[in-house]
C-alpha cells in the first residue's frame, strides 16, 4: 500500500488554514467539478500541466529553442504555447532562466509523500496540528487517499479531509475510518444551478454528505460565497437547513469568494469566467452568518 502512487499539484507545509493547529496540506490533483470560480484551476485536470507566468517572462525564447515538439512559438504578445502539441518533457522549464515555465502535478507514491509530511512532526505536536488532505478532490483517488491516510495514522498524526463531497460513495466509506476531521463543501442545494456553475449536479454531494453525518466523524461543512450563486438568503438558508436537519448544532463555515486565483487561469491558458465579480460585502456576510445561526447552528466568516 506504501508504494501506493497518485496525483498530486503541491505540498504545502506550515498551513494553518486548513485544519487545527500548524499541518502540512497535501494537494491531490483531479477534480469531478469545474466550478467557474475555482481558485486552484490547476487543480482541475488530473493530468500534470504546464503553466507559463507572463508577468516574469524575459521574452528570451530560450523556451522557444529548446522545445522539440515545436509547440512554443513568438506572437505579437510573447510566447504561446500549442497544449495539444506539448509532451509535457520539461525542456522548457529546465531552458528558462527566469522560473517563468513549470510544471504543476506529479505522480508521488505514498512513501514519497510521506518523507515531506513527516519532517513536520514536532510542529504538529506542539500546535495540536496535522495532516491535510485537500484538493481537486480527494475523492476521486480514493486508494491512493487511504494508503496516506493509513500511514499518517500509524505515525499518530491527526487527519483532515478537505472534500468537495464529488465521488463514489464506497470510497469515501473506506477512508472515514482513518480521518480525524472532514471539511465538506456544499456549495448549492438547487441541481440545476449547481450544475451550471459547478459543472454536475450535487446528488453524490448531498448523498455523500449524509455519510459523513452519519458516521460520527467530526465535520465542517465549508460554504464558498460566490456572488450571482449562492450569495442570496434564500440559498444560504437552504444549505442551513439542509445541515440542520441532518445534523443539528453543526458547524459551517461561510467562505467568501475571492479573486486571488485568477492569474493562474492566464498561466494555463485559460479564460477566466468571474473576470468582475466582486467579493461578497462584509454586511452580506454578517448576515448570512446570522441566517445559519438562526438554524441552531454555529457559524464564522473564514478563508
Ligand atoms: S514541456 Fe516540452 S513539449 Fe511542452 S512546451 Fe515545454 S519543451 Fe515543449
Ligand atoms: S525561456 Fe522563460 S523567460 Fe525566456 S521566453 Fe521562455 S518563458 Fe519567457
Amino acid at each position: 500500500m506504501a508504494g501506493a502512487k497518485g496525483t498530486v499539484f503541491n505540498i504545502q507545509r506550515y498551513s494553518i488554514d486548513d485544519g487545527p493547529g500548524i499541518r502540512t496540506t497535501v494537494f491531490f490533483k483531479g477534480c469531478p467539478l469545474s466550478c467557474v470560480w475555482c481558485s486552484n484551476p490547476e487543480s482541475q485536470n488530473l493530468d500534470p500541466e504546464l503553466m507559463h507566468r507572463q508577468s516574469i517572462c524575459k521574452r528570451c525564447y530560450r523556451c522557444v529553442e529548446a522545445c522539440a515538439e515545436g509547440a512554443i512559438t513568438v506572437g505579437p504578445d510573447g510566447i504561446e504555447i500549442d497544449r495539444d502539441l506539448c509532451t509535457m518533457c520539461g525542456d522548457c522549464v529546465e531552458a528558462c532562466p527566469h522560473d517563468a515555465m513549470r510544471i504543476t502535478g506529479k505522480e508521488m507514491t505514498v512513501d514519497e509523500v510521506f518523507k515531506v509530511v513527516e519532517r513536520d512532526v514536532d510542529f504538529y505536536r506542539d500546535s495540536g496540528g496535522g495532516v491535510t488532505l485537500s484538493g481537486g478532490e480527494v475523492l476521486l483517488q480514493p486508494e491512493f487517499a487511504l494508503a496516506l491516510l493509513k500511514r499518517c495514522k500509524e505515525a499518530g498524526f491527526h487527519t483532515t479531509l478537505d472534500t468537495a463531497g464529488q465521488g463514489n460513495t464506497e470510497g469515501l466509506k473506506s477512508l472515514l475510518p482513518y480521518v480525524d476531521l472532514v471539511y465538506f463543501d456544499i456549495k448549492h442545494i438547487d441541481p440545476k444551478i449547481h450544475r451550471a456553475q459547478a459543472g454536475r449536479t450535487n446528488e453524490a454531494i448531498l448523498r455523500n454528505f449524509k455519510e459523513v453525518a452519519a458516521s460520527g466523524v467530526p465535520f465542517v461543512v465549508r460554504v464558498p460565497v460566490v456572488p450571482g450563486f449562492n450569495d442570496s438568503s434564500d440559498a444560504i438558508s437552504d444549505i442551513a437547513d439542509l445541515v440542520a436537519t441532518t445534523s443539528p448544532g453543526a458547524t459551517v463555515h461561510l467562505l467568501p469568494y475571492h479573486r486571488y486565483g485568477q492569474q493562474k487561469y492566464e498561466m494555463l491558458g485559460l479564460d477566466y469566467e468571474m473576470p468582475t465579480a466582486d467579493a461578497p460585502s462584509q454586511d452580506f456576510m454578517k448576515a448570512a452568518c446570522e441566517i445559519v445561526k438562526a438554524k441552531q447552528l454555529a457559524c464564522k466568516v473564514t478563508v
